[in-house]
Order: structure tokens, then C-alpha cells, then sequence
């Protein structure tokens, strides 16, 4: 397809839109971002930057420069003054962003995690679940380096359902409201279910990327009632800008959110955020403890603390938390236990850890499976339940699966459960969800970080996750 080629249409917004988006004011953010490790390579960062890579770090790094074990094709650096100096006093924040050459040693992974082109009907929108998901922006401000979009951020090419080879492109205003007023249209008519497809009406949109909260105030507006107006009745935003720029969320912003309710209160606004570590948050005292306040609870970060009471103040929006288990960042259980113990007190709800995806170079990132159950675990000992609410879960092609359960002891009587065995629920199936609920038994594999790993070992597989390709 010739890209350039292609004629944009152009959205026409209502006078109910145009009279809430007139009120949207645009504030502008200095996020003192650094890009590319060309900077520290030249010393050209302020001084008390300059040894965030040492010398022989650098060095590691730029011998793979210009070949197949590039750093930064693989992901490109990226990280605000804000996260540096949360990264300065804590050894995983500075993991989470620090480009390093253990991830390009080993290049296993996918290039399209969820087989996520296989859902996508319109550019820039995955219409895999009840729910869409779209792509608004191609970057964050800063970068994790195990991000699982890595493919959209570096511009990577992929295979597409088509046969064809390009980038994966953002979605429009224009293209997004016609597809789902089409479909819905096409539900309704058929009484309620999608001939073709089994799923219902399109309710509720994801916007993702990247980080919408990169767009401007009235980017972000323009999709909020432009999806209101087309009969989405839940709008969620998946973000990680409270850890590196909470700045960000300030007050032109929370007025822009209280006019959208007030111009579209039947919408819903949820806001998907994403902490991995309490270091993103909590202040810390000179010795690199946190510190506790009178009357129960931690210091936060004055910028974050701010943030999240803004949102707390509002019953109209709520805040939940999701997070990958990394290792060397956050495969801590001490450190979810505070985590999440600090998030509810905000009223921020804990919503799922997720085993790392197969991308591209994941088995420097990944914590094997069972690993991540038990440090979840772990973690949750001792909190309330409305603290634990969180699940593990692990993204099959099928659809978001839990693991439910790992036994620690032979279950007896069960050829391959000699050594315990692992449960996984499949919580979220793909179009109709044939198969939301069934289970999976598998014996243990303590070294699995994939569901490849199990697939010698199936006991028993309701869940259809392991007869075909995860
Ligand atoms: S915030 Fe999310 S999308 Fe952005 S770099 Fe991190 S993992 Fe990737």
C-alpha cells in the first residue's frame, strides 16, 4: 500500500464537541528529556549526569552499534530529568531505563507479541477482545527497555495479515469512529451479536501507544468526545507519565477531564497506570529508606502525591495499576507488598501483574512463570484483601490467561505431577470467548518463562493454550 498515497479523511466533530474542545487549553511541559546514548557517549548531558553509564558501560554498548545486536534499533534510550532523579537514588529504576548489552545477546522473542496484527481491522486499532485497543502515539516519555511494544516505539517492520512488510501506524480520529459505528450497527442489526464474529458491542476503548499523555491536552480531548459521540461508553488510558513526569497531570489537564464529564457524563474514564516499583513514587530519606508519616503510610513524591490526590478527588475517573514482573527491577516481594499496600491507601486499585511477553530479546527481561507466581504471593502476604486484588496473568494469543495456581507438592495420582503442577484460567478469549474460564494443568517447569516451556508437559488443557501457538 502506498502510505503517501493514502487520502485522510477528516473528521466533522459535533457542536457538542466543538463547544467542549473550544474550552481545552494546551499547557506546555519542559520534560528536560534526553534521547539516544549518543549524549552520555559525548558528555553532553549536565553534570550530574555524566557517570549514569560509566565509561565501560558506553563502551559495551557502542561495539554493537551498526550491527545485529544494536542496542538501540532494539529499543531506542530515552529518559526525563524527572526519572533520572528517581533512578539516582535506586538501583531498579535505573535498570528499568539503562540501555544495557545483555538484551540484544539472545534476539529470541516475537516480532508481533499476541499475534496482534491478526486483530486488526482498521490501522492502529486491535479489536481482539470486548474491547478495542488503539494506538495514539509511537513513543513515552521515557523508555523501559523491556518495553512489550518495542515493535511500535523502534518503528520496527512486521509481517502483516496481508503479506505485507510495515511499521505499525497510529490510529485516526476519522477511521476509528466510522469502524465502530459500523460495527455496532452491524450488532445491532443482527439482535445483539456480530454474524461474523461472534462479539458484542464495542463499549469501551483502550487508548495506548506508547503514551497518550505524550499528546497535548487537546489531542487527548479530541479522542475522548470523539469516541463518546460514537457511542464508546468507557474510555481507558494506559499510562506510565505519573513515574516518569507527573508534572504532566496538572491543572489544565484536570480541567480539561472535569469539561469532559460535564459535557459527556455518561462516559467513563479509566486511567490504567503503571508503577513497577515503589522507587517511582515514594521519597526516601539520606540513607535510602523511605519515610514514614505520621499517622500511618509513606512520603511520596511531592509531583506524584499531588497527581494521584487529583485523581482521587474525582468519582467520576478511577486509577488502576498494572505491571510487568522484571527481573532485576521489581522480581522483589518486599517491594510489590509496599507497593501495593501504598497504591490502595491512594485508592489506586492493584490490577494485574503480568509475566513478561515474548518479545523480541525477552529472556533478558522475563522472571520464569512460576517464579512470578510465587513472588506475587509472597508479596501479598500480609495485606488486606482489598490490597490483594491483583492476578497474575500472561498473555496467550487466546487471550489474557491467569496463573492461577503452582503447587509446591507431587500431585498424586496425576501422571506429571510428580513435581506439582501449575494451573493457568483463561480469563479473556479472543472475538466471542468460547473458552473464558477453562484451565490448563501443566507439571511444573520452574525454568519456564514461555508457554513453550510447558508444552511437553500438558496434563490437561480445557483452555485450548497449548494446541496452538501462544
Ligand atoms: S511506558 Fe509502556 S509503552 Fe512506554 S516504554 Fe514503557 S512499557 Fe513501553
Amino acid at each position: 500500500m502506498n502510505v503517501q498515497a493514502k487520502v485522510r479523511k477528516k473528521h466533522i466533530p459535533t457542536e457538542k464537541e466543538a463547544e467542549f474542545l473550544s474550552k481545552v487549553e494546551n499547557a506546555k511541559y519542559d520534560r528536560k528529556i534526553i534521547t539516544g546514548l549518543q549524549k552520555f557517549i559525548d558528555g553532553k548531558v549536565d553534570d550530574d549526569m555524566k557517570d549514569f553509564y560509566s565509561q565501560e558501560e558506553i563502551d559495551a554498548i557502542a561495539v554493537l552499534k551498526g550491527t545485529n545486536k544494536d542496542i538501540e534499533a532494539r529499543m531506542p534510550v530515552k529518559i526525563t530529568r524527572h526519572y533520572f532523579e528517581r533512578a539516582r537514588v535506586s538501583a531498579p529504576i535505573r535498570t528499568l531505563v539503562k540501555a544495557s548489552p545483555a538484551e540484544t545477546f539472545d534476539l529470541a522473542g516475537s516480532e508481533d507479541p499476541g499475534k496482534q496484527m491478526s486483530y486488526s481491522p482498521v490501522e492502529g486499532l486491535i479489536h481482539k477482545y470486548e474491547l478495542g485497543l488503539i494506538y495514539v502515539a509511537g513513543t513515552c516519555s521515557a523508555h523501559c527497555r523491556f518495553c512489550y511494544r518495542e515493535e511500535l516505539i523502534a518503528k520496527k517492520e512486521i509481517v502483516r495479515e496481508d503479506g505485507s512488510i510495515q511499521a505499525k501506524g497510529l490510529a485516526q480520529i476519522p477511521d476509528l469512529v466510522e469502524y465502530i459505528i459500523q460495527h455496532n450497527k452491524e450488532v445491532d442489526e443482527a439482535g445483539g451479536i456480530h454474524p461474523e464474529t461472534g462479539r458484542e458491542r464495542l463499549r469501551e476503548i483502550l487508548m495506548s501507544g506508547g503514551d497518550p499523555m505524550v499528546l497535548a491536552n487537546k489531542g487527548i480531548a479530541s479522542w475522548w468526545a470523539a469516541l463518546s459521540e460514537a457511542g464508546i461508553e468507557s474510555i481507558r488510558l494506559g499510562t506510565k507519565e505519573l513515574a516518569f513526569f507527573p508534572q504532566r497531570f496538572d491543572e489544565s489537564f484536570f480541567k480539561m477531564m472535569d469539561d469532559f464529564h460535564a459535557s459527556y457524563p455518561q462516559t467513563k474514564l479509566r486511567f490504567m497506570i503503571h508503577f513497577n516499583h515503589p522507587d517511582e513514587f515514594l521519597a526516601k530519606d539520606e540513607d535510602g529508606n523511605y519515610i514514614d508519616m505520621p499517622g500511618g503510610g509513606l512520603k511520596w513524591v511531592e509531583d506524584t502525591e499531588k497527581a494521584i490526590d487529583e485523581f482521587g478527588k474525582r468519582g467520576f475517573v478511577t486509577v488502576d495499576n498494572q505491571a510487568p514482573i522484571i527481573k532485576n527491577i521489581n522480581n522483589d516481594p518486599d517491594a510489590l507488598r509496599i507497593m501495593q499496600r501504598e497504591l490502595r491507601r491512594k485508592k489506586v486499585e492493584n490490577h494485574y501483574f503480568f509475566c513478561g511477553r515474548d518479545i523480541v530479546g525477552h529472556k533478558a527481561f522475563n522472571v520464569p512463570i512460576e517464579e512470578a507466581w510465587n513472588i506475587l504471593n509472597t508479596s501479598q502476604r500480609g495485606l488486606s484483601g482489598v490490597e490483594a486484588h491483583a492476578r497474575l496473568s500472561i498473555t496467550h494469543y487466546y487471550g489474557k490467561t491467569e496463573v492461577a495456581a503452582v503447587t509446591n507438592e507431587p500431585v498424586p495420582g496425576i501422571p506429571g505431577g510428580e513435581n506439582g503442577v501449575v494451573i493457568f484460567k483463561l480469563l479473556r478469549s479472543a472475538e466471542d470467548a468460547p473458552k473464558k474460564g477453562q484451565v490448563a494443568i501443566v507439571g511444573r517447569n520452574p525454568d519456564a518463562i514461555w508457554f513453550d516451556g510447558y508444552k511437553d508437559r500438558v496434563i490437561m488443557d480445557d483452555a485450548g493454550l497449548f494446541s496452538t501457538k501462544a
